[in-house]
Parts: C-alpha cells; structure tokens; sequence
C-alpha cells in the first residue's frame, strides 16, 4: 500500500503523461478546389453542457477521428436538463474543449443554440465571444447580441416536424432575421433529414447552404461509420486554414453539404468540387474516327454516378456509369452513324446524379473525348 502511495506520488511530480489513446484518424479524400482549401466542418453538436451525452473533448476526438477539420460545439442555452450534476456557465464546454482541439489540429469555434419556438424556431450563432449574454427573455434580444459579437447566424432544422408538423414554413420573422443581417445561413440537411425546400429557399433567398450532425449521443452511436455512414458535413471552401478563413466563407456563401453520398450546393462550388475530384485522360491510341475512348478518374473518397445525356447516348454510352472513390474507368464514344467521323476532343454532356445543385437538379457536365 504504501509503495504504491509513493509510486502515485512521483508520478504527480513527474508530470507524468497520462492520457488515453486518441487511436487514428480517418482520411476521407475531398480535394481542394481552386484557389480554395476544402474543409470538412459540422456547426451543430451537443454535450452534457446541454442536452448531449458525452463530455466536450470527446467531441474533438470524434471529429479528428472522422477527419473533420472544424467544428462548432452549439449548447442550447435555454436548455441544460444536466445543470444539477454539470457545473458551468455557457462557455463552459468550448472552454474545456479547446485544449485538445489545439492539440490535434482541429478548428474550434465558439457557438450556442439559440432555442425558441416557431417562429424563429432554433438557430445557432457561431463565432460568438460571450455564450453568456445571449441568454436573454426575449428572442429578439439575443439575435440582436449576437449580431452584435460578429455571430454567422443560420436557422436550424427548419423542416423538424416537433415545430412544423404540417408543411415547411417561412415565417414573417424569418424575413425580419435575415433583413436584419441576423440570419445568414440555412441547415439544408440536419442529423439523418435532408429538407429539399429548405435547399430551394437558400438558393432563392441567398443564404448560406449548412449540413450538420446535431449530434448528442455519441457520433459512433448515432453513425454506423464501420458500414460507410457518416455524419453530414458541411464542406467549407476557405482561402486559408484558420478560424478566420471558415468565418469569411461562410458569410460569402462558399458552402456545400455532403450527405449519404450526396453533395448539395450552388453551381458555382459543386462544379469547381467536381472538377477538383475529376481526372479525365484520352486513351489517344485507341482514338480513329469511328471510336474515341478516355480513362475518367475520381480522385475523391465520394462514389460518383454518371448519367449519359442524350447525344452520349446515341454514341454508345447507354448506361449509368458508377465511378468509385479513388477508381478510374474507361469510356468508349462510338460513331453514331455509318458516315458519321468522331472529332477529336468532342464532347458529350453527362450529369452527375448525386452532385445536386438545386432539388432533384444534378449538375450537368461536360466530358471531352
Ligand atoms: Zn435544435
Ligand atoms: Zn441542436
């Protein structure tokens, strides 16, 4: 007993390291797109210092473990059913967080949920620097400090049935926020919902297209990662990797969400997305003038399906073509007709089924044969 005693002792003196294993960290390849990094983000996560269930470094572990680059942790501040057992004001949990968050090279931003009911419903405030003040009786209050701090506002779950159990709905105080400059962003997809309207009110209503976890169990409990379920991501398209490049994206719109296989955004960043993940090489000694062929290539960890178009279809390209992350695959364009010669570098016009730029809208892209 005593030995022991003594042996924990030194160890104290010592300043002994003693922490758990972080175990390793996934690389889920989404490349860079020109002249912008791609950061894999989610803005909407829980812990005991609300509702959630695990303790705020825990959630750092997870996000480096999934290979996210930036997160937000967002506690409710109307709501902690843990205060009795969890000490601490409404900082608290970025607070704790923030040590490990350096020490792995995860982006931490300071956030909150804003919980009121219909209208406005819940939005977060990212980038905030007192949680505190934003805890005010009046909805309007804490919108209005939170502008006040430089928060990026966006309404949260705008489809969840708890609080629009008939249809979807956009609310005069809705229009107030955003003319306001206090709402700037739209959760479009939010734990395991995607909200098509909710996509067609972003892009009508220019705001800011965000895809989160929501998270409050654990992320290993909630996402069958093992079995290729992960999170939603919002992807954030940033001129440098700092807190300060996430916030001036996500103001200026430079988003899109990935989701089950799924990337939603505004033409402008899926197809600069896509030709980032793309390669395509003509297979130049196949070529004549009745068939022409190339090797397409997904530098990406997303699977992409591709549709040919109309013209692609009467050169021979029938099918829908799965390209799998980090594959390539051939393509064969053939004469459409007897006297018909293929040019070099003619094009055919594809769409890309699970890279959508509006609801139902895939985007459309070209491919040079
Ligand atoms: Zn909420
Ligand atoms: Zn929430």
């Amino acid at each position: 007993m005593k030995f022991s005693f003594l042996a924990f002792s030194l160890l104290l003196l010592l300043n002994f390291p003693v922490s758990a294993q972080d175990g390793h960290r996934k690389h889920f390849t989404i490349p860079d797109i020109e002249g912008f990094h791609t950061l894999k983000g989610d803005f909407h996560i829980h812990t005991v210092f609300s509702d959630g269930l695990v303790w705020p470094d825990l959630r750092v572990l997870e996000a480096w473990k999934e290979g996210l680059d930036v997160i937000s942790i967002t506690e409710h501040i109307e709501y902690q059913p843990f205060k009795e057992n969890v000490k601490g004001d409404h900082n608290r949990a970025y607070d704790l967080a923030v040590a490990k968050a350096d020490e792995l090279g995860i982006l931490l931003i300071r956030g909150s949920e804003i919980t009121r009911k219909m209208p406005p419903g819940h939005s977060n405030a990212l980038f905030t620097t007192d949680n505190n003040l934003l805890d005010t009786p009046k909805w309007e209050d804490a919108f209005t400090e939170a502008k006040k701090q430089g928060a990026f506002i966006f309404w949260n779950h705008p489809g969840w049935k708890a609080q629009q159990p008939d249809s979807m709905m956009w609310f005069p105080e809705h229009t107030l926020l955003q003319s306001e400059g206090k709402m700037h962003g739209i959760e479009i997809v939010n734990y395991k919902e995607y909200y098509p309207g909710a996509f067609q009110w972003a892009l009508d209503k220019k705001l800011t297209i965000m895809g989160n976890s929501d998270i409050h169990g654990s992320i290993f409990q909630e996402y069958d990662i093992s079995a290729g379920k992960y999170r939603p991501l919002t992807l954030v398209f940033t001129r440098e990797r700092s807190i300060k490049g996430v916030k001036d994206a996500l103001f200026e719109g430079r988003t899109a969400v990935l989701y089950n296989g799924t990337i939603y955004g505004r033409e402008e960043w899926v197809s600069k997305l896509y030709k980032a993940c793309i390669g395509v090489e003509p297979d130049v000694a196949a070529a004549s003038g009745k068939s022409r062929s190339i090797f397409i290539t997904n530098y990406s960890s997303i699977d992409l399906y591709l549709t040919p178009g109309k013209e692609a279809e009467k050169h021979g390209m029938i099918y829908p073509q799965e390209l799998p992350a980090h594959s390539t695959i051939r393509l064969t364009a053939q004469a459409a007709k007897a006297e018909e010669t293929l040019k070099p570098s003619q094009q055919f016009e594809f769409s890309v089924d699970n890279m959508l730029v509006a609801p139902e809208k895939p985007l459309k892209v070209n491919l040079k044969f």
